[in-house]
């Protein structure tokens, strides 16, 4: 019998359960359904919830579904197009977005009984136990804890939470973190993400010197190399292969008297297409924004090549300092770098002309202390503790990508991009301060289903063997226990389309 009279003035919210599957028992699943009874309840009390929906004499309805692998496997297959098992599936009703109706409810949305009372249905909910199961034994909670985890997700996604857009993403993550909370209230959450935009109260007394640096130049030459040196982490990707370096990426380095934040950026290209185009942009952006340039050469070579008399005209245009970092000198004989420095002196008044090799760390002490001498005094721009400004979510996406360059090879890399879709953090029960896992969902972002089939590679070889590389680069960082799972999808010319770029976190503006 369901019951659908109202209690108090909170809005009701009615699960309807279905068994369809006979692997756990009676009293196991009667858990789960107290569970997911829960999670709704607290989803549906939440203050975002379009009070339309808070109709004197309604309820709020949802049916779940607890389904075997196989069902949900199928399920899987016929409505997303992807036949795998998943941990849970929710199909909305409503017209929503972020827990607000996108229009006014219809005479169709409300179905009233008998006695009176209306129920408005958001809408089912497909839960795999099995999955959940798995997904609980792998992170060392109890399955409840992670039916409750689905329940929750799958509630947002019935009110209009998506995690397409990146925005609403962290929305949703952030809901569904507070949601969580409230039913386990004993789980304390940490932020991992280094918000540096906001109001952050750090400490924002002067320094003498303090600003930001732009490493640019050609792709290759090792800028993303020299980053992770000077932060001693490894921040940015690096690859042999050009262009792998798609947003600017920041490192701070704090000193006593100064403050110096280090920008990569992804090279001065020519422009060929809207991700090329994005991306040199974003190099023009970092050299509007610094206080110092670092124009980074290939040592190897005493030519400037066009590419590099580009970046020269680019930023002689700004007036700033620059310093020529005379890069992969651990690869020359010191005899070759001398017509480097007279050749580059004709063509710019370069501040200071370092020989460095990023690799090694050689000359890299010289190099920070003539831009900390470059920086004007100012306030410190962020706390003293942060390495970075890239959250750990993306860099888990750069890290993941960084192994696909190293295992694919040809065109398919650069036609693909990484969108980490979940990123959660399990800590201890018995010291929550400690971060026990980090499960990372992830989708690889490729152009054609000809890329997707060599990411995926003969028997999913391929997919497994960067899978593997990529968690462990992901435990590197994270100094825990890493769950990955990896998706293929195909957009076609997602690199011209600019919503995609959005989407994929390649935002102008950042
Ligand atoms: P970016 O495209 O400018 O960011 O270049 P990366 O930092 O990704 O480096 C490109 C390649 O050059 C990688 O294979 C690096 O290992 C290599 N590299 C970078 N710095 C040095 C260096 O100082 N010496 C040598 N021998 N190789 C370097
Ligand atoms: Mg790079």
């Amino acid at each position: 019998m369901r019951d659908f009279s109202t209690k108090g003035c909170g809005i009701r919210m009615i699960v309807l359960f279905v068994n369809k599957q006979r692997k756990y028992d009676v009293q196991c699943v009667e858990r789960m359904k107290i569970v997911c009874q829960k999670a709704m309840d607290v989803v549906a009390s939440a203050s975002f919830v379009d009070s339309a929906l808070k109709v004197k004499s309604t309820c709020l309805s949802v049916t779940i579904s607890f389904v075997g692998a196989e069902h949900m496997k199928k399920t899987n297959y016929e409505y997303r197009d992807i036949n795998e098992i998943t941990d849970v599936l929710s199909f909305p009703l409503l017209d929503m977005q972020n827990g607000k109706l996108l229009k006014p409810l219809g005479a169709q949305d409300i179905l009233w009984h008998k006695d009176g009372i209306g129920e408005i249905s958001l809408g089912d909910v497909l839960i795999s136990l099995d999955k959940a199961k798995t997904q609980a034994d792998d992170l060392g909670h109890s399955l409840e804890r992670e039916v409750a985890f689905l329940a929750v997700h799958a509630a947002l996604h019935l009110i209009g939470f998506d995690h397409i857009q990146s925005e609403d993403d962290k929305r949703m993550i952030s809901e569904q973190k507070r949601m969580m909370k409230k039913l386990y209230p004993s789980e304390t959450e940490k932020n991992a993400i280094i918000d540096l935009s906001g109001t952050d109260d750090h400490e924002t007394s002067s320094v003498k010197h303090s600003g930001f640096a732009a490493i640019i130049g050609k792709p290759n030459v090792g800028k993303s190399t020299l980053l992770n040196q000077l932060a001693g982490y490894k921040l940015s990707i690096i690859s042999g292969k050009p262009q792998t370096t798609r947003n600017n990426i920041r490192a701070v380095i704090n000193r006593f008297d100064a403050q110096v934040i280090f920008v990569d950026t992804p090279g001065i290209l020519k422009p060929k297409d809207g991700l090329s185009r994005f991306m040199a942009d974003s190099s023009v952006r970092a050299v509007q924004f610094a206080d110092v340039i670092l124009f980074m050469i290939d040592g190897r070579f005493s030519t400037p090549s066009e590419a590099d008399r580009k970046a020269i005209e680019i930023f002689s245009r700004y007036g700033k300092p620059v310093i020529l970092v005379i890069n992969k000198v651990d690869c020359v004989v010191k005899e070759s770098i001398l017509p480097i420095i007279s050749v580059y002196s004709e063509l710019y008044p370069f501040r200071a002309m370092i020989p460095v090799s990023a690799k090694s760390g050689d000359g890299l002490e010289l190099l920070l202390d003539e831009t900390i001498s470059l920086l004007p005094s100012g306030p410190k721009y962020y706390p003293d503790i942060d390495f970075t400004d890239q959250s750990e979510r993306s860099i888990t996406s750069e890290l993941i990508r960084e192994q696909i360059l190293h295992f694919t090879n040809q065109e398919v890399p650069h036609g693909t991009a990484v969108l980490v879709d979940r990123f959660e953090e399990i800590f201890s029960e018995s010291n929550p301060e400690e971060r026990e896992m980090v499960r990372v969902f992830a989708s690889i972002v490729c152009e054609k289903k000809t890329h997707k089939a060599i990411i995926l590679g003969k028997e999913g070889q391929m997919i497994k063997r960067i899978g593997t590389s990529a968690r462990r680069s992901i435990e590197g960082m994270t100094g825990c226990k890493v769950f990955l799972d990896l998706h293929v999808k195909v957009r076609n010319d997602w690199k011209n389309l600019s919503s995609h770029l959005n989407e994929l976190g390649y935002r102008k503006g950042d």
